[in-house]
């Protein structure tokens, strides 16, 4: 029967100092244990038995240590290895025969000092063996090595199972781990004991190190032969086998071979065609020889294959005719884009340099390169940007390619993948440059601002060493392998935010802005370019559908809010594909005349509304203009005082920059209002006002700018969050429809603020009538077209108290709701 022992745990018989009082001793014959080691004992021996039994009734602990030979029937003390271990018994069964089989579990390392007696069993007094240097580094990088050499040495060896290899993750340290590995090695007894008997930690597990190399180099070899034995047991019947399938294959690769000789003769015809540079012709004229050497069907004839594909769709010195004509272009433009004249201006400025340097170095016997700076298009989206750059290419006569780099993160989406991996690919500078099948094609690098740097290297550096004259023209993509000329790309680029773009890449750019268009500069595009296109597009003549102005003015209210005219030109896209349906279905007789009214017929609901703004005045709100990489737009911004702990509370997703001006227009108000004169009315209804002035310790403040999903940043919602604070403070109604921008200092005083082009063309698309705005932008604002400020009542401010008596109601006329 088995036995458990007695619930009594816990109890140690050992001293402070590490020596133990004294235990029953058991020799053993073969058995090394380790520490934390558990085994199957068998004892036979009178006076072994009396020992286990001993400890296993009285719940201690006994000493395990090693005869010095095995064979010795009735040892003495003098008999046994002084090193061993304190073990714990765990388990006990008497077999029948009287003998006992036990379950043991290791404890610490033990050297036995001295005989206390031999009757029934021996008895002795030790101590614990200390593990030296466990804890240097040097013993940390042992045990990293013997960590490795286990594992493998699990591997190779066939009684052991793999899980194994996991037992030395449950080391506590270095000193264990040459436990634990020890316990696991199948060596003989002998050696093992020597382990065990090591004190120093680094020392074991060098020996460790030294066993478990030899172990593995044994069992390798062995591994190795015994695969050669059966393979060549195997041999016999694979080749019989084999003979049927080569005779298969061999018939199969015949087919293939025809055509893979007809193949290289194909790209050998096409390389010999190019101006390859002496790198490229020796790298194709490698990869051919490779592909001639390879097997028809192998995995690697698709890599070849790939990669002369794309080496010998590049142009390699292949121009388009490059004439620069600057009245042809400047035509050209006008013909395709509305407005714009700063732009085009500009552009047609950067083709006279262009014409110039080329015909200089045409002069001097020279290739003409582009000039250091390259265009760059910024504005929101839909403004025409991409299709400016497209148009530039047709004025110039130059293929174009669009390059989209929103989103690139990873260096080799612009430089190229290596060949060696899986799927490699060239970068996509080469990709444009294959796709055009010129060397001077104009190249539109889309959303510059869009590119993301991360672990996997800086795609913008990458970028400026395709941009850089210097060094373009030996531009390297890794696919490719050599080098490619660039320089006689021209290179534009387009940005929403210029600001998102590296300052070392910003310096190479000549930026260009294209601001939003205001409501007459829409319908003309819309007459001009938008509706002829779409027509064309959908099959209608030029006059099929009509829109009258009204119509499309309450298209471009109702149906679209952008600073471009992308949403404009899709409505417009919708309403003549409904006519070319209806005309083809219902018999719809052409010309057709759309009317305002029809509108929701073709389009559904507006989705804005102009009475979308509060026309009533209202206390704690007001609206801010803010400038965004989408154009303007007006914020509603609400401040409300609420039970708290007299603390200002900012909702809304707002930046830290707006955060801070909302506390310096709080600061502000707390300082003045009860002082200043023009604002002490304003809180005289106050419901926080007491007899000793505002009491406030126990409200917050609270500021909220709806619509959250978009962040908030800038300082210029300053004066519109003060006026929406001092309004709830003071439970003062405000005008509708009065949006204001402008910083505020700590002093009150408004600052210049920027994009108020974009500002104001937000405000009119709103429905919004008066703009106070800061007294320092009034130059800039004269500067802008009539049609933007005409519909709106301008009001400079320097200070917040100059804004007062345009944004407060007055009282009369106010409902407080
Ligand atoms: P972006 O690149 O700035 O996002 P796009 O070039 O794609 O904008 O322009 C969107 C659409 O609006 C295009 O069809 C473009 O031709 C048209 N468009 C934009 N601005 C003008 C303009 N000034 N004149 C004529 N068409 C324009």
């Amino acid at each position: 029967m088995t036995q458990s022992p007695p619930e009594k745990s816990g109890t140690t018989t050992e001293g402070q100092d590490g020596r133990g009082a004294a235990l029953p001793l058991l020799p053993t014959r073969e058995l090394v244990l380790f520490p934390k080691m558990v085994a199957p004992i068998f004892v036979g021996r009178e006076r072994s038995i009396s020992a286990i039994e001993a400890a296993f009734g009285a719940q201690t602990p006994l000493i395990l240590c090693a005869q010095r030979e095995a064979g010795v029937e009735d040892p003495t003390f003098e008999d046994l290895r002084p090193v061993g271990v304190r073990a714990r018994v765990l388990q006990l069964f008497k077999l029948p025969d009287g003998s006992i089989k036990a379950l043991v579990e290791g404890g610490e390392r033990v050297r036995a000092e001295r005989l206390v007696a031999r009757e029934p069993h021996f008895v002795v007094e030790y101590a614990r063996v200390a593990s030296s240097d466990a804890g240097s580094a040097r013993s940390r990088g042992l045990a990293r090595r013997v960590t490795d050499e286990f594992v493998r040495y699990v591997q190779l060896h066939p009684q052991l199972a793999d899980e194994a290899q996991f037992v030395v993750q449950q080391a506590g340290g270095p000193d264990d781990l040459a436990d634990i590995v020890a316990a696991h090695l199948q060596i003989e007894a002998g050696e093992k004991q020597a382990l065990l008997e090591i004190e120093s930690t680094q020392q074991r597990l060098t020996a460790l190190l030294e066993s478990l190399a030899e172990e593995n180099a044994v069992l390798g070899i062995e591994q190795e032969i015994g695969l050669k034995v059966q393979q060549r047991i195997e041999g016999a019947q694979r080749q019989l086998l084999l003979h049927e399938k080569l005779r298969v294959l061999r018939d199969e690769i015949e087919e293939a071979g025809a055509e893979a000789d007809e193949d290289i003769a194909g790209y050998a015809e096409r390389a010999a065609a190019k101006q390859l540079s002496p790198a490229a012709r020796k790298l194709v004229t490698r990869e051919l020889a490779k592909l001639k050497q390879a097997p028809p069907m192998s995995p690697e004839v698709a890599v070849i294959r790939g990669f002369l594909d794309t080496a010998l769709e590049l142009p390699w010195g292949e121009l388009a005719p490059a004439e620069v004509d600057i009245s042809k272009a400047a035509r050209h433009l006008d013909e395709t884009h509305y407005g714009l004249k700063d732009v085009k201006d500009r552009i047609l400025e950067y083709l006279a340099v262009c014409r110039l340097r080329a015909d200089a170095a045409k002069a001097r016997g020279e290739a003409a390169d582009q000039p250091a700076t390259i265009l760059c298009l910024a504005g929101p989206p839909g403004t025409g940007k991409s299709s400016v750059a497209q148009s530039i290419a047709e004025a110039l006569g130059r293929p174009f390619v669009r390059v989209a780099l929103g989103g690139v993160r990873d260096e080799a989406e612009i430089r190229g993948h290596r060949r060696t991996y899986i799927g490699a690919m060239p970068g996509r500078i080469v990709d444009g440059l294959a796709r055009a099948g010129v060397d001077n094609p104009v190249m539109l690098l889309d959303e510059i601002d869009k590119l993301d740097g991360d672990w996997r290297g800086d795609p913008s550096a990458a970028l400026m060493e395709v941009l850089d004259p210097a060094h373009n023209h030996a531009f390297r993509d890794n696919y490719l392998e050599a080098e490619y000329d660039l320089s006689r790309v021209f290179f534009i680029a387009t940005a929403n935010d210029t600001d998102a773009i590296p300052d070392t890449l910003y310096d190479r750019l000549e930026v260009l802005r294209l601001s939003g268009y205001t409501l007459p500069e829409k319908l003309a595009i819309a007459r001009r370019h938008l509706l002829p296109r779409v027509a064309r597009d959908t099959g209608l003549g030029r006059r099929d559908v009509a829109f009258t102005r009204g119509t499309l003015q309450a298209i471009v209210r109702g149906y679209t809010r952008e600073a471009g005219v992308r949403e404009l030109e899709r409505a417009l896209r919708r309403i003549d594909r409904k006519v070319a349906r209806r005309h083809l279905e219902d018999g719809l007789a052409l010309p057709v005349a759309v009317a305002a009214g029809e509108l929701r017929g073709y389009l559904g609901e507006a989705h804005w509304l102009e009475s979308a703004l509060p026309r009533r005045a209202r206390v704690g709100e007001t609206l801010g203009l803010a400038y965004t990489s989408d154009g303007g737009e007006v914020l509603t911004i609400e401040a409300t005082i609420a039970r708290g702990r007299g603390e200002l509370v900012l909702t809304g997703q707002l930046g830290e920059v707006m955060q801070e001006s909302a506390a310096a227009a709080w600061g502000y108000l707390l300082s003045q209002v009860e002082r200043n004169a023009a604002l002490k009315p304003l809180i005289a209804r106050s419901p926080f006002l007491t007899g000793e002035g505002l009491d406030l310790a126990s409200q917050d403040i609270r500021v909220h700018v709806p619509e959250g999903a978009v962040p908030k940043d800038g300082p210029s919602a300053g004066l519109a969050l003060a006026v929406a604070m001092l309004s709830a403070l003071g439970a003062v109604p405000l005008r509708p429809r009065v949006a204001m921008t402008g910083e505020i200092t700590l002093g009150g005083r408004i600052l210049r603020v920027g994009g108020l082009k974009e500002k104001l063309l937000a405000a009119g698309r709103s429905g919004v009538r008066t703009v106070v705005l800061p007294e320092a932008n009034r130059a800039s604002v004269a500067e802008l077209p009539a049609e933007i400020t005409a519909k709106i009542h301008l009001v400079h401010v320097s200070s917040l108290i100059e804004a007062l008596p345009h944004v407060v109601a007055a009282r009369s006329g106010a409902s407080s709701a």
